[in-house]
């Protein structure tokens, strides 16, 4: 499978494509760091839901013109969870609704091991995902280490990555994301190195490389204030990303976001939208949308309740925002600061009739006599420095 993307430098403000995002919000187990909308896996729930989602894209009418799709994206919780045929039937509800581009990059997030399925049914549903047009995998491998994929509550081991790695490959798949996650509890830069090497062997296309945030409320979150767990280090997790940066892109990776690395034309193209300001559609609970100028929505983020307002012919969307001038200039700096090829100044100048020299003049040369940034005529990027330190550039630009 060859996939088309635009090269480094495309223009993003007249990127007339749209991306599709469904929410599956069911999890054999829950992660002792997780804070996303997800809730135990059960059949009945899980089909109930699938209907309500599969109603709500087809009587969608958020915008008068929809763009052509051409990135559909199953996340969650563990969308690989639903059976083939209530894939099948979302993606249905996609084409009855949607304009779908023939080349669409269509991702499906699974979990390595999918809850102890037997080896001969994992790859049933994978050749089955493959030809219902799923054409590339993300999976939360997030360590190698297992001990660490304990703690985290994860249910796979280490093995169960390379072997669902492998069961991919068989079944044809040639896009492939791993996540992994830097700076746990207890983890040693050795550690972390080791973790590299493990993904890098396999080479994957794609690399999703995270530094753990504790989110409040959280198991993990209680274990590190219980001093059950060691609090994560922010000298150790700075240097974890300076050696994920030289390690993987010394291995022919391209890095292309702050977080993200991919092998040259494997960039996700659903992400992509998200930081580049191009529309995107979600759909189910908790999904958010923005129509890729100056309108973003939400959905309810309760599963129970997002199924019940359909039902009742009730739209899901809990929150409406309309940008402001203002807004919409901090989104799309904070955003295009996140890809490394940073901000094409000329659209910025286009779409909102002012440089960004004259809005930050003073403010970008002190950022760039720090070696966070660098700007020449055409673009304003991160550096490397930059992008280890982006917080720090957010809060000045943003
Ligand atoms: S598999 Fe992902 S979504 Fe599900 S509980 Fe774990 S981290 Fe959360």
């Amino acid at each position: 499978m060859s996939l088309a993307f635009p090269s480094a430098h495309y223009n993003v403000y007249s990127m007339p494509s749209a991306g599709i995002y469904i929410h599956i919000p069911f999890c054999r187990s829950r992660c002792s760091y997780c804070d996303f909308a997800t809730g135990m896996y059960e059949g009945g729930i899980a089909g109930r839901y699938v209907s309500a989602l599969c109603s709500e894209i087809k009587a969608w009418r958020e915008v008068d013109k929809p763009s052509v799709v051409d990135t559909i994206y199953f996340g969650g919780g563990t969308p690989s969870l639903l059976t083939t045929s209530q894939i099948e039937s979302i993606e249905a509800a996609i084409h009855d609704r949607f304009e779908v581009a023939d080349d669409a990059e269509v991702t499906l997030e699974i979990n390595p091991g999918d809850g102890g399925a037997s080896d001969a049914s994992r790859r049933e549903s994978m050749s089955q995902w493959l030809a219902v047009g799923i054409n590339r995998a993300s999976f939360g491998a997030q360590t190698f280490d297992d001990r660490d994929l304990k703690q985290l509550g994860r249910t796979h081991s280490a093995a169960d990555i390379s072997s669902t790695f492998q069961q991919l490959r068989d079944a044809g798949f040639a896009n492939i994301n791993f996540d992994l996650i830097a700076g746990l509890p207890g983890q040693t830069l050795d550690g972390w190195k080791r973790n590299l090497e493990a993904a890098l062997k396999l080479r994957p296309e794609h690399l999703s490389l995270y530094l753990l945030d504790v989110h409040e409320g959280t198991p993990l979150a209680d274990q590190i204030k219980s001093g059950m767990r060691p609090k994560p280090d922010d000298d150790l997790a700075g240097e974890m990303y300076t050696t994920m940066i030289e390690e993987v892109c010394a291995a022919g990776y391209q890095h292309y976001e702050i977080s993200n690395f991919s092998l040259p034309g494997f960039e996700s193209r659903h992400n992509t939208k998200y930081w580049s300001g191009a529309a995107y559609y979600g759909f189910g609970c908790s999904a958010h949308s923005y129509d890729g100028a100056r309108r973003r929505w939400a959905n309810e983020r309760d599963a129970a309740k997002y199924v019940e307002m359909i039902g009742q012919n009730g739209s899901p969307i809990v929150e409406r925002t309309n940008l402001s001038d203002e807004d919409a200039r901090a989104e799309s700096i904070f955003l295009g600061l996140r890809l490394m090829h940073g901000i094409d100044l000329r659209n910025y100048e286009a779409r909102f009739g002012t440089t960004l020299r004259s809005e930050y003049n003073g403010e970008l040369d002190r950022l760039m006599e720090a070696g966070l940034i660098e700007i020449d005529s055409q673009s304003l990027k991160l550096t490397e420095r930059g992008a280890l330190l982006s917080n720090e550039v957010f809060a000045v630009l943003a």
